[in-house]
């Protein structure tokens, strides 16, 4: 049995929670992961609550930005009676939610979660993982189970099955295992019950046929983008241009192109150009990606001598959004073509255009 004053030191030891002052201004500091959503709300080092709560199978799939709004959108519900009618900070790990409450809202959920937050006085920080580690850890309490059950099931197991039959068969595998029987592999290859390992992780071929169950295992988890994405796929597997798969792989995701976030502010309204005075005297350029290659400024400046000036003369205007070195040398080159030598004199070197700076002075 404890001592009286064994226990009165334990509970005289941090952390305690502290009660709350009103006149203080609140914190709450929050993060997400895959399993859960954690949260801590302080003044200061005076840590007055947590909060930790698992994240629900149907929200589990949702892309991170979605699910630390909801679980932002929870733990400010939980904490309204510290936190209603008075100004708070909240501090996230996650760069995007810095911006809540100006970027673009591109599906009805995000609207949805965004506008229960509605009426709070707060604004976002962004604060760093490595600063988060408290809500870090309330949000990945209920992971170590779910770690526990991924590693039991059968579907990773049928992966690494495929993988081995796929090292029997394959030529670079081939070549590996040949070089491991005669003992001239580097010491980072080994192989395990017919499975090549890279300093632990499964090796996958660059032709293999796993490569999309791979991506889609790794991926589908969260959503998230190319750079957790291959942190997650290296944790098990092994590929020399994993990077570039991965990143093709994000990019062509349906689901990630559907509710991709704006990160820019809104643009506004469109504004119109003025009304042309006449046919063909102010026109618009745009160049539109995706076709073959043309032969760069010059075949552009043809095209638009041939098709242009050619049947309407010189416009009075051109609005272009591209930058001034190819304005320059579209410029340049249209002048070649139209017969113009544009001879170009340096500044302070009168002698080069000695008419011209005689009647300017
Ligand atoms: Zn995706």
């Amino acid at each position: 049995m404890r001592s009286p004053a064994c226990t009165q030191a334990s509970i005289d030891v941090c952390p305690l929670l502290q009660l709350p002052d009103f006149n203080a201004h609140f914190m709450v500091d929050c993060d997400a992961s895959v399993a859960g959503f954690g949260a801590v709300l302080h003044q200061g080092d005076s840590t007055i609550a947590f909060f930790s709560s698992a994240v629900v199978p149907h929200h589990a799939k949702l892309p991170s930005y979605e699910r630390e709004l909801i679980g932002l959108v929870k733990v400010v519900r939980n904490w309204r009676p510290y936190l209603w009618g008075r100004a708070f900070t909240i501090r996230t790990d996650h760069w995007s939610l810095k911006f809540i409450l100006d970027q673009c809202l591109t599906t009805i959920p995000q609207h949805t979660w965004v506008s229960k937050l509605f009426g709070n006085d707060f604004t976002m920080e962004y604060r760093p993982g490595k600063q988060n580690m408290v809500a870090d850890a309330l949000s990945r309490k209920d992971q170590e189970v779910s770690l526990a059950t991924r590693a039991l099931s059968v579907p990773s197991f049928d992966i690494f099955k495929a993988l081995c039959q796929e090292h029997a068969s394959n030529a670079a595998a081939l070549e590996i295992r040949e070089a491991l029987a005669s003992d001239q592999a580097p010491a980072w290859w080994t192989e395990v019950d017919g499975l090549l390992l890279f300093r632990g992780c499964a090796f996958v071929p660059d032709d293999s046929a796993l490569w999309p169950r791979i991506l889609v295992a790794v991926h589908d988890a969260g959503h998230e983008g190319s750079e957790k994405t291959l942190h997650r796929l290296r944790a098990s597997f092994y590929h020399a241009h994993a990077h570039r798969r991965v990143r093709e792989f994000v990019h062509s995701c349906s689901v990630c192109q559907r509710i991709k976030i704006e990160h820019l502010h809104p643009a506004g309204l469109l504004q119109p150009l003025p009304v042309p005075s006449a046919i063909w005297s102010d026109i618009a350029m745009d160049f539109v990606e995706g076709f073959l290659k043309v032969g760069g400024k010059r075949s552009i400046a043809r095209a638009f001598f041939d098709n242009i000036m050619h049947l309407h003369g010189l416009p009075c205007s051109i609005t272009s959004d591209r930058e001034l070195v190819f304005t320059s040398n579209f410029w340049t080159e249209l002048l070649n073509l139209t017969g113009i030598k544009l001879k170009m004199s340096l500044a302070f070197h009168p002698h080069t255009d000695g008419q011209s700076e005689v009647t300017n002075s």
